[in-house]
């Protein structure tokens, strides 16, 4: 399913928006419209009311998309490719290529965004100071200016904030690991911060525990808590599968079997060949239509063996990958496709076939290897 749509363009970088964001422009306007100090309840008529409510909100994400483009711009700097920026519910997410593992181009891609958000606050707030004390708030057009003003300021300032908590997936978490990593190894310097991010996690959900008004820190220390879990265990694997290629890792021998196939034969051809996936082909054309795997006939009883086709159990999604592609790559390929399997190309041929199993004993063998 696609769940977001472009919207435009910036610097290059296509900025797209998530179905969850529509929730926002639902929202958003509606509390804008309800609150008097920095909303606009007492703006008549209605119309106009809703109209400086959906602007505020639009000026609002405006400030998390320029948030996402500052730490896009200082990382173009450095060569690395960004995606895309997607506005989702909670903020922006920048997609780009992975950082180069230098502590110096971490910390200022990571610091950058949080910057543009204290600029942008402090710039506003002092505008917001200005109006203010030339009293001419009174005039209604001034008065709505300085309501957005004081708004953009507060939020902006909450962003810089927020994200500066020293966690991961917030910036903190990689400003503090980059800090770590001038002084020990990259993945020791992962887990320090991971620890750390944490520990936060652990005491924000204590404090929306004890304190009813913060009960919304819980589900914040929860989407910490599990950003700085991926985050180790992705660096765990990126940094023990360093420089291993596919083609190190991939069986060679490919065992092809019939989508006519019946689940009974297939048995017996694993018993013999004791592959985990066979690459499936149709009958008459010879074309690769599925895999199948043991994971997949588990569930077909006993008594269906001999009457059950391959084609009936097998994954009809096949993906490929280059031989000469990172370990790693495939790695996040197969989570990203949701597949168990890869096969192997090479010049337009076949010559192997890898699955995550491969991978996580490699990690495991390896990483043990390195302690
Ligand atoms: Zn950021």
């Amino acid at each position: 399913m696609k769940t977001s749509i472009q919207i435009g363009k910036v610097m290059g970088i296509p900025i797209k928006i998530h179905i969850s964001f529509l929730l926002v422009l639902v929202l958003f306007p509606y509390v804008f419209s309800k609150d008097a100090e920095f909303g606009f309840a007492d703006v008549t008529p209605a119309p106009l009311r809703y109209a400086l409510a959906l602007t505020l909100t639009i000026l609002l994400f405006s400030c998390v998309l320029l948030h996402e483009l500052g730490h896009s711009w200082v990382a173009m700097r450095y060569g690395i490719k960004i995606r895309s920026i997607t506005l989702i519910i909670l903020g922006g997410i920048a997609a780009m290529d992975e950082v180069p593992r230098d502590p110096r181009a971490e910390m200022r891609i990571s610091i950058a965004g949080p910057l543009v958000s204290l600029t942008i606050g402090v710039l506003c707030y002092l505008a917001y100071l200005g109006l203010g004390s030339y009293g001419i708030v009174q005039i209604p057009t001034i008065s709505y200016i300085s309501r957005f003003l004081g708004s953009i300021a507060y939020i902006n300032i909450v962003l810089f904030v927020f994200n500066l908590i020293p966690a991961f997936p917030m910036d903190g978490g990689r400003v503090l690991r980059a800090w770590y990593v001038k002084r020990m190894p990259y993945l020791q310097a992962t887990r320090k911060a991971v620890n750390i991010g944490k520990m936060f996690a652990i005491i924000m959900a204590v404090f929306g525990l004890l304190v009813p008004s913060a009960v919304w820190f819980i589900l914040i220390a929860f989407f910490i808590y599990i950003g700085a879990s991926e985050e180790e265990k992705y660096t765990e694997m990126s940094v023990t599968l360093e420089g291993i290629k596919v083609r190190d890792l991939m069986t060679r021998e490919i065992a092809y079997v019939q989508d006519n196939l019946t689940i009974s034969e297939l048995l017996r051809l694993m018993f013999e060949k004791k592959h985990l996936g066979y690459p499936v082909v149709d009958q008459f054309t010879g074309k690769i239509v599925g895999i199948v795997t043991f994971t997949d006939i588990r569930g077909v009883p006993m008594s269906e063996h001999g009457n059950v086709l391959v084609r009936e159990v097998m994954a009809k999604k096949v993906s490929f990958i280059p031989e000469d592609a990172d370990a790693v790559d495939a790695l996040k390929m197969m989570s990203a496709e949701n597949v168990g399997q890869l096969l192997v190309q090479d010049n337009g041929s076949i010559t192997g076939i890898v699955s995550g199993t491969d991978l996580t004993r490699s990690i495991e063998v390896l990483g043990y290897r390195e302690q």
